[in-house]
Order: C-alpha cells, then sequence, then structure tokens
C-alpha cells in the first residue's frame, strides 16, 4: 500500500507515519527528514534548502522534486511507501503523478489530518527534538526523565528553530496558502480520507486503520 499523509505542520503526520510504517512494513519518506540530514551534511541542497526551512517558508518545488525522484527509484519503495510531508504545493503534486507514472505506482490513500492552529501552536512550541537519535519529546505531554536529556540516547535535547512559535504561526499560514489546495485535489480523484488530528495518536491511527479498511 501507498500512502500520502496531508495536514498543517504539527498535525501529527510523522508519529502516524511511524506507526503506519511499523504495522505495515512500509519505506517512511519524510522530506523534512531528508533536507534535515542534508543540512547536517552541508550538502548543496542543504545549503540551498536551509535559510528557507529556517524561516519557515517551503523549500523551492524543483529541489523538493529532485530528492524525491530520487528517494521513490529505491528498491524499498516498491514493497510499498508512506510519503510525509510531500507533497506540499500542487506543483509537487502534479510532478508526483508524473514521475508514479513512470514507476508504475499509484496511491492508495491520501489521509488528512485536520487540525486547528491553537492545538498546533501548543503542540510544537512544546516540541523538544533529539539532535542524535531524532526522538521526539514535549514539555508537557512527553517530557524527558532529565530536563534538556534524551531518555534514549543520553544527547542533549534541542529545540527546532522552525517550532519556536512565531515561526508556527508563518508555516501555518503557509499551509493554508500554499497546502490546502491540495485538499481539493486529492478529493477530485477519490482518494482522500479525513481523520481528526487533534485526538492522541493512538487514538489517530485506530480512526485511520478504520478510514483506509472501508
Ligand atoms: P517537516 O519536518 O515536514 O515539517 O518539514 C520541515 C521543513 O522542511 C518545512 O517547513 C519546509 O521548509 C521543508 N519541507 C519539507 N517538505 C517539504 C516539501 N514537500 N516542500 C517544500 N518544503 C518542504
Amino acid at each position: 500500500m501507498n500512502f500520502i499523509l496531508l495536514g498543517a505542520p504539527g498535525c501529527g503526520k510523522g508519529t502516524l507515519a511511524k506507526k503506519l510504517v511499523a504495522e505495515k512494513h512500509l519505506a517512511h519518506i519524510s522530506t523534512g527528514d531528508l533536507l534535515r540530514e542534508a543540512v547536517k551534511e552541508q550538502t548543496s541542497l542543504g545549503k540551498k534548502a536551509k535559510e528557507f526551512m529556517d524561516a519557515g517558508k517551503l523549500v523551492p518545488d524543483t529541489l523538493v522534486i529532485d530528492l524525491i525522484s530520487e528517494r521513490l527509484g529505491r528498491p524499498d519503495c516498491q514493497k510499498g511507501f508512506v510519503l510525509d510531508g510531500f507533497p506540499r504545493t500542487v506543483p509537487q503534486a502534479e510532478a508526483l503523478a508524473a514521475l508514479l507514472k513512470k514507476l508504475h505506482l499509484v496511491i492508495d490513500h491520501v489521509i488528512l489530518l485536520e487540525i486547528g492552529i491553537e492545538k498546533v501552536v501548543e503542540r510544537m512550541s512544546a516540541r523538544l527534538n533529539c539532535g542524535a537519535c531524532g526522538a521526539v519529546f514535549h514539555k508537557i505531554n512527553v517530557p524527558p526523565k532529565k530536563e534538556g536529556i534524551c531518555d534514549n540516547c543520553g544527547a542533549s535535547l534541542y529545540q527546532r528553530e522552525d517550532d519556536k512559535e512565531e515561526t508556527v504561526r508563518k508555516r501555518f499560514a503557509i499551509y493554508m496558502e500554499q497546502t490546502s489546495p491540495l485538499i481539493d485535489y486529492y478529493k477530485k480523484i477519490g482518494l482522500l480520507r479525513v481523520v481528526d488530528g487533534s485526538i492522541s495518536p493512538d487514538a489517530t491511527f485506530s480512526k485511520v486503520s478504520v478510514a483506509i479498511a472501508s
């Protein structure tokens, strides 16, 4: 099965992707993770993407499309994949459709996780990340045992530059303007399943399981 996860930043796409990938043995393709990796390794893509990401803006379509073309061509995608954070614009969705056609692949479900801006701010401005192992904590809901330290590997936790409140509000506005037109795009082709993203990750996952079985 091949999935696209759609929704505002902070709607829980990453958490849902991890659950789907574990349950259905799929490849997890997160453009956010791929871009952060490129920034960390200071590749030429990483250098170009960094200023957009830190400002909470979308990275230009051509860069992200090249990245995803390379990733979808790898053999592990043949067993099924979850696209987490791609596409985020109509041109990206059109490029994806062309690419999938070339690779003889189809999307089975597009899952939209619905959430409002205040819930997003509450979630993201309290989010803490581990730079070493990638674990994610939350100051209130999932606090680390020792303040500022990762439970899994003992490295320091940090707040992503793009998780600061002002940037979160800007990212939400960009989502409404540039990404939300994809809701209609996928509704028209009959692939859209809408699920509440403001509830707990387990409750969201149960609802997604029901939605994709029907
Ligand atoms: P995420 O971890 O999915 O929230 O992505 C973090 C940042 O990476 C976003 O705020 C964008 O700057 C960039 N990014 C990730 N995916 C895309 C995409 N499909 N198109 C453009 N920019 C992206």
